[in-house]
């Protein structure tokens, strides 16, 4: 068993830190506050050829092996996790138009993904529907070559900037309704769609969540994703898994973030004439969130590595599950051991507690992660030990 990242990984994750103190992290705090677009991340994001993570080569994608995929996010995430969003659900999106798109979709989509000249993300959730995708209201219905849709997709991230952006429909009534669902990969610019609002938040930002109403949105039949109606609650089920490894990695680079920030200011904040971090019960906290976030690191990386070799359901449930809820104690932890200015804007550590909860939330809620973990045991589909 080899613990160890290869030669590649690890220069590309040294890569990868040294763009990150470089370029995110002296901005990070002042454009969050300033609600400012990260439009220079994002330019570096191109130049590096993050938005090809998951792109075959031959569409002029990195393709990076699964770990690598963690690095990424992890590394960012750790500098300043709202820009992770950026390439997150672009990367979520460009994999699904890989492994699920006709050759036309890929050919016309994927180059152009890859380079970030396009970017995209991932239409499901709705007002009424965020877990219970099957309750979604949004219809597309057949004329002739095209598909008339209308609905309301919200919490879009990268709404703004997704050209295609796909979206999941209801394109019949069959039952169980998952049969009657389809994706549509629609192009930004098609009349009828409209970004009706960025949604406040309480962090994650740097990267837009939007509404989306689509009234009479009008798409070429070509558009539906692998050709075939019915598919689409499977097509985004099988992103959803890799995208519970990019929330995982990103709540490990969250909690890494605050357990540097938590170990350099109890070691020079001083108190009754010595460093806080002289206490046992300063201690006590950093050597639990250490031995967690370690945890949920090889966690991430296990369920990565697992992935690589197909579907990974409750693998890649329990890192997302188990890092995210250590993002939230370590944030937590981070802003006991820094006091009053944990508190403060002016410390690091206020804006990784507002980040951390979205971990919990998105790609599915940990309620939910721990159902389909529970539902591989009681199947016996689910892998405990070697
Ligand atoms: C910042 C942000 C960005 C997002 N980006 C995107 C995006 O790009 N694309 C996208 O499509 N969506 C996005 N989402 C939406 C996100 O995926 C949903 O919020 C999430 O799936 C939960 O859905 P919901 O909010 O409708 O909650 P609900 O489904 O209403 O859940 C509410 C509560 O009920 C519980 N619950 C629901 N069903 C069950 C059940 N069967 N058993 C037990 N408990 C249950 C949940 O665990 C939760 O605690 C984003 C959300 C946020 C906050």
């Amino acid at each position: 068993m080899d613990f160890e990242l290869n030669e590649d990984q690890r220069l590309f994750q040294r890569t990868l830190r040294e763009f990150v103190e470089k370029d995110i992290v002296p901005v990070a705090s002042e454009w969050e506050r300033t609600g400012r677009y990260p439009t220079e991340i994002v330019d570096r994001f191109r130049q590096m050829g993050l938005f090809g993570l998951t792109v075959p080569e031959q569409y002029g994608g990195l393709d990076l092996d699964r770990v690598s995929f963690a690095l990424v996010f992890e590394e960012i995430a750790r500098g300043w996790m709202g820009v992770a969003g950026v390439l997150g659900s672009h990367s979520l999106a460009t994999w699904m138009i890989a492994h699920h798109g006709t050759e036309e979709q890929r050919a016309h989509y994927l180059p152009d993904l890859a380079s970030g000249a396009r970017r995209t993300g991932i239409a499901l959730t709705e007002p009424g529907a965020g877990t219970d995708l099957q309750g979604i209201r949004t219809r597309a219905v057949r004329d002739g070559d095209e598909y008339v849709i209308n609905g309301t997709k919200t919490w879009i991230t990268n709404a703004r900037h997704a050209d295609p952006l796909p979206v999941l429909v209801k394109t019949s009534e069959e039952t169980p309704a998952h049969r009657g669902m389809s994706v549509l990969l629609v192009d930004g610019s098609r009349e009828g769609l409209t970004i009706s609002r960025d949604l406040p938040k309480l962090g994650y930002k740097g990267t837009e969540t939007c509404e989306v109403v689509l009234t009479d949105v009008r798409v070429p039949a070509s558009c539906l994703l692998g050709g075939v109606e019915g598919r689409g609650m499977q097509q985004v089920l099988s992103a959803l898994e890799l995208g519970r490894i990019n929330i995982a990695a990103r709540a490990v680079g969250v909690a890494q973030c605050a357990f540097d920030a938590a170990l350099a200011y109890s070691r020079q904040r001083q108190a009754f004439g010595q460093p806080i971090a002289d206490f046992q019960a300063v201690q006590l906290k950093l050597a639990d969130m250490a031995t967690e976030i370690q945890a949920a690191r090889l966690m991430t990386y296990w369920a990565a590595v697992r992935s690589e070799s197909g579907a990974v359901a409750s693998e890649a449930a329990m890192a997302k599950y188990f890092a995210s809820e250590v993002a939230l104690r370590a944030t937590m932890e981070a802003m006991r051991i820094h006091g009053g200015y944990g508190y403060s804007q002016e410390f690091v550590v206020e804006r990784l507690y507002r980040d951390a909860p979205l971990m919990a939330i998105g790609e599915g809620t940990n309620d939910v992660q721990r159902l389909v973990i529970a539902r591989a045991l009681v199947q016996g589909t689910a892998t405990l030990g070697w």
